[in-house]
């Protein structure tokens, strides 16, 4: 696969943390990173931010990346959607080879470790309910009060637990905890639970444990047993790193360098995957993948390149301060990147008959067409002209105000690729609506050349009626219509135009051939993907992107 050059720019702080690391021969000069997601909900492009980032510094510094599953929540987590975090991961451009690991996987060594700190006295079985828990736990600023648990002998502890594990008790009648600080300012050294009791089917150990980890108590020692040398997380896990050197230094094991970045946000999205499940479940869209979606599926869907997500996780940089990014950006890199390789059709979204009264009826001719001027290798193609065209409604005015130099009475433009022609009156029905235009051709205008320096401002596009093919065109807008759509009540705030249908859409006829996922750009429209609902002769489209910043304009405006 081809990988585009990084743009020019010094490093950003984790780089600098791994080369100083390197310079000072720690880790026998290994860089070893993960991506740990936990299945529990499809990737967006936050993930895709991590992902760039752990994958990318792997391979800048000729490193390993891991794939690691985070599984200690078994009432959440599906095999679904293990499977769609890998074809993301994939799609995007990375490769974590024979390296898929599952924090169950570890369930047994988590266990021996939860063992040898009761042995240490470092843990205790708690008999008291996850409300109470959360009760002694204190407040910000007070201290916590010690279970009357705490104190068990080391004996009795080692028999509870086991019982535990064996399945003697029942579900959140007890947990085992962490005998740490019940004063520590720091809320989670105050004797975190390690394991509680919880019978749920995990989707790979299956009914064998009955007692879950909690994922402090999985996630570091993971890291440890992968001899994962740089941890890089995300900013709300800073205060969670005192609690993960405390088991690491407790259990005597490898320690990792936990870095903490701060997390990816968007305007005019939500991302937290919990919302985003609910967008899915209460049908506020058509799916995880809908092109409105913030997912790498919905965005691959939408028809936008793993390249561009790249690019703007590159431009976005890494941060050690929460920001909230404009989703223009990553449009403006959708574009730059299609933009570069996307061929050039026409097509008429909401047409308009035109009849050429002097072009003969049923001759037709070919007409070339540049398939893109930013890649002349692109070539050219052929597309047919005859006296009947469709044109897009815009571009005709009977009233035109100045400064309009597409389509009025009496008018004239240039068809792209084609001729001149002059409208000489519009056609209406009963209720005034036109429903057509008569037009003249000029002959001597083919390849839009102009024979005698007549000036001609306006050039549309058109497609020719008899061999155009029909379609339906998704019109996509954002999701929600405020930049910052967070809190509880975030679903008042989405936007009921983000989907509009259009259909009986004219493509110019060689666009028959598209296959699910083929992206174009629609002269003077924008962006356009063929969508996996497409069926033979009936294709569907997903606009991907305008072609400019319309959006702004619109703000302004009203
Ligand atoms: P949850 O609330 O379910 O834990 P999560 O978004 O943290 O959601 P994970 O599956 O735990 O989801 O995330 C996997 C990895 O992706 C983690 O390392 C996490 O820090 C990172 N990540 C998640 N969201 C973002 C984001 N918006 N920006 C950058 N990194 C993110
Ligand atoms: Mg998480």
């Amino acid at each position: 696969m081809e990988t585009p050059k990084p743009e020019a720019r010094s490093l950003n702080f984790i780089e600098e943390i791994v080369e100083e690391d390197l310079r000072a021969g720690r880790n026998d000069r290994r860089v070893h990173t993960r991506f740990p997601p936990e299945p529990n909900g499809y990737l967006h492009i936050g993930h895709a931010k991590s992902i760039c980032l752990n994958f990318g510094l792997a391979r800048k510094y000729g490193g390993l990346c891991n794939l690691r599953y985070d599984d200690t929540n078994p009432s959440k987590e599906e095999q679904e959607y293990v499977d769609s975090i890998k074809r993301d991961i994939r799609w995007l451009g990375f490769d974590w080879a024979d390296r898929e690991f599952y924090a169950s996987d570890y369930f047994e060594r988590l266990y021996e470790w939860a063992v040898k700190l009761i042995e240490k006295a470092r843990a205790y079985v708690c008999d008291l309910s996850a409300d109470e828990v959360g009760k002694y736990r204190g407040t910000f600023t007070e201290p916590g009060k010690e279970s009357p648990w705490r104190n068990r002998p080391v004996a009795e502890n080692l028999d509870l637990f086991r019982r535990m594990r064996a399945g003697e008790f029942p579900d959140g009648s007890r947990t085992l905890r962490a005998k740490i600080d019940m004063a520590s300012p720091n809320i989670n050294l105050r004797d975190p639970v390690l394991y509680r009791i919880l019978r749920a089917h995990h989707h790979r150990t299956g009914d064998k444990w009955c007692i879950s980890p909690m994922y402090d108590f999985a996630h570091g020692q993971s890291d440890s047993i992968e001899r994962i040398t740089h941890s890089i997380c995300t900013l709300e896990f800073e205060i969670h790193r005192p609690l993960y050197d405390w088991f690491i230094r407790e259990l005597g094991i490898y320690a990792p360098r936990q870095i903490e970045f701060a997390r990816l946000n968007l305007s005019y999205t939500v991302m937290s995957k919990r919302r985003l499940l609910e967008l899915v479940r209460d049908a506020h869209v058509r799916g995880w993948d809908d092109p409105r979606m913030p997912t790498i599926s919905g965005l691959r869907r939408r028809g936008v390149t793993p390249e561009s997500i790249r690019a703007f996780c590159e431009r976005v940089g890494v941060a050690k301060m929460d920001s909230t990014i404009d989703v223009d950006v990553l449009e403006q890199c959708v574009r730059e990147d299609l933009n570069r390789r996307a061929p050039r059709v026409m097509a008429v979204l909401r047409p308009l008959r035109v009849v050429i009264e002097n072009y003969p009826e049923g001759r037709t001719e070919e007409l070339d067409a540049v398939n893109n001027p930013e890649d002349p290798s692109a070539g050219t193609r052929r597309i047919p002209f005859s006296r009947e065209l469709w044109i897009e409604q815009d571009d005709f005015m009977e009233n035109p105000p100045k400064g309009y130099f597409r389509l009025a009475p009496g008018a004239e433009v240039r068809l792209r690729y084609g001729y001149f022609i002059r409208c000489k009156e519009a056609v209406q029905d009963a209720s005034g609506r036109v429903t057509g235009l008569r037009c003249t051709y000029d002959p001597g205008t083919r390849g839009g050349q102009s024979p005698d320096g007549r000036k001609v401002k306006g050039t549309i596009h058109w497609v020719s009626a008899p061999h155009a093919i029909e379609a339906e065109v998704r019109e996509y807008d954002r999701l929600f219509s405020v930049p910052d759509p967070g809190g509880e009540d975030y679903r008042v705030h989405l936007n009921p135009k983000s989907l509009q249908v259009l259909t009986g859409c004219r493509l110019e006829p060689g666009l028959a051939s598209a296959r699910p996922g083929d992206r174009f750009q629609f002269e003077r429209l924008g962006y356009f993907c063929v969508d996996p609902d497409s069926a033979p002769g009936k294709p569907v489209f997903n606009r991907t992107v305008t072609l400019r910043d319309t959006w702004a304009k619109v703000m302004k405006r009203t």
